[in-house]
């Protein structure tokens, strides 16, 4: 957010940290947000030679204080699109306004506004290639230019700088040894990707082995990077290849769950297919907490949950296979995989991670029907077929040498007993041939 002085024409660089933002940031996020307003106050020091002003409380009562004490004639900041970051903004934005002061808000975080984009009917769109096609060209429409705030006049305050906001629980500290929030290191990743890797996406992105996206989310969560960014530079450097195309239609993924995060009540837990309010989840703490844990003796969804216990983030092929297995063949309500994510993700972001849920529970918009299960195993012999990325995060399966054995432990009696007797894996919780039909009957209850 920017403040500006009326009488000096100088600005000032505030973040506030209120109740809203706690709920939006999950415990993994919250050592992401420390990082990067750490990087934030020392950058804005070298390119303004004046700090970042970070505060804890109510936005409207900080800001009211804030624009009193330096004399703020008029408050910058960029839209967000949940109901509740809308409710607080739009109050906070008309109670300034009557108080007398300007208020100016941009989009920075999407490349278009969600009501920018709607279909001949005027309504929004609820299946994705129909609102990519009509996004895109909306996009393009645009004459999009890259301004930068290098020469203005920032002013120096005599605010207090200390703040904390890293998690209680110590499991992030080794985030460090794999991310590097900060707006710098998130442009520096994208040149490296343009340059490397985005040309082999379109086949390469569906491989956890491989493991060749970009990794951008976490920065883009953040705002240390916008998309509008990453497709203007995608544009001006890169012929429009299957490749390139797929990766820009994923991020119009994440403007896709944008529209629906902005146009429902409650994304994260009202399925968008009504339906669904009725099915039949089972409930089973102990099945949850075998899921969590990495412990259902089906080796790609154990290794998945280990890769986002330790990195803070799973790849994209994995979330679907993990999710598929906690909705489908555990028949858990998606929800209780929605909050786990929330946790656990560095780049936990309320759009596409409901969106993401209810599209494997198959009641989100253009989701992935009910009735399509994700057969692990199958999974792992297209995805990781010499189960690197298995091994990776369970080397104890090594000693069953062959990838298809390793995909199926239970499957090779001696040495499945052995590891078993050494208490090194596990035996499957669920069978995944009858909890498939469990699923499907479940669902004829509400079809
Ligand atoms: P890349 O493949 O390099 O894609 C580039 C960017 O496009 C991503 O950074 C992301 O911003 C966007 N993107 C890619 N795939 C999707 C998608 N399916 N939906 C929306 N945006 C997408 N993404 C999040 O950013 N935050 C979440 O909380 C989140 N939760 C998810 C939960 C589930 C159950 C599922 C199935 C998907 C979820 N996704 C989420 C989407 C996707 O898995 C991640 O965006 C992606 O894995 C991030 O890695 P990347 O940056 O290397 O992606």
């Amino acid at each position: 957010m920017l403040a500006l002085q009326q009488s000096q024409s100088s600005a000032l660089f505030l973040y506030i940290y209120d109740s809203v933002e706690s709920q939006a940031t999950g415990m993994a996020g919250h050592w992401w947000l420390h990082e990067s307003l750490k990087k934030l106050q020392k950058d804005y020091q070298v390119r303004f030679g004046a700090s970042l002003i970070i505060k804890e409380g109510e936005a409207l009562e900080v800001l009211q204080k804030i624009i009193k004490k330096y004399q703020i004639h008029q408050v910058i900041w960029n839209r967000l699109y949940s109901p509740k970051t809308i409710k607080r903004d739009t109050l906070v934005k008309k109670i300034l306004q009557e108080q007398g002061t300007k208020v100016e808000t941009f989009n920075g975080h999407l490349l278009n506004e969600p009501w920018e984009v709607q279909n001949n009917s005027g309504q929004y769109f609820k299946v994705f290639t129909p609102y990519w096609r009509k996004a895109f060209e909306v996009y393009q429409s645009k004459k999009e230019k890259i301004i930068k705030l290098n020469s203005l006049n920032v002013f120096k305050h005599q605010e207090k700088l200390t703040w904390n906001f890293l998690p209680g629980k110590k499991w992030y500290k080794k985030f460090s040894q794999y991310w590097i929030p900060g707006e710098k290191a998130a442009n520096q990743k994208l040149i490296q990707y343009l340059k490397n890797d985005i040309d082999v996406y379109k086949d390469a992105r569906d491989r956890p082995d491989l493991d060749l996206t970009s990794k951008l989310s976490p920065h883009l969560r953040f705002g240390e990077i916008s998309p509008r960014t990453i497709v203007l530079n995608i544009l001006k450097s890169k012929k429009l290849t299957t490749s390139v195309l797929t990766y820009l239609s994923e991020i119009g993924w994440r403007e896709f769950s944008y529209s629906l995060l902005y146009y429902s009540k409650d994304l994260a837990s009202v399925p968008i297919n009504q339906k669904f309010q009725n099915f039949p989840w089972r409930k089973s703490e102990k099945d949850l907490d075998l899921w969590k844990k990495g412990q259902t003796g089906i080796p790609l969804v154990d290794a998945a949950m280990k890769q986002i216990y330790k990195k803070g983030w799973m790849h994209n092929r994995l979330r679907m296979v993990v999710g598929s297995f906690l909705v489908k063949n555990l028949l858990l309500n998606w929800t209780l995989g929605e909050q786990y994510f929330q946790e656990t993700l560095l780049d936990y972001d309320e759009a596409s991670n409901a969106a993401g849920w209810q599209w494997i529970a198959g009641c989100g918009a253009d989701a992935s029907p009910y009735f399509r299960v994700f057969n692990p195993i199958l999974q792992s012999e297209r995805f990781d077929p010499e189960a690197k990325f298995i091994l990776q995060y369970l080397p104890q399966l090594q000693a069953l040498q062959k990838p298809s054995s390793i995909f199926q432990p239970y499957l090779q009696e001696q040495e499945f007993q052995s590891l078993l007797k050494q208490k090194l894996y596990y035996a499957p919780i669920v069978d995944l041939k009858d909890s498939r039909n469990r699923a499907l009957e479940a669902y004829q209850k509400i079809k």
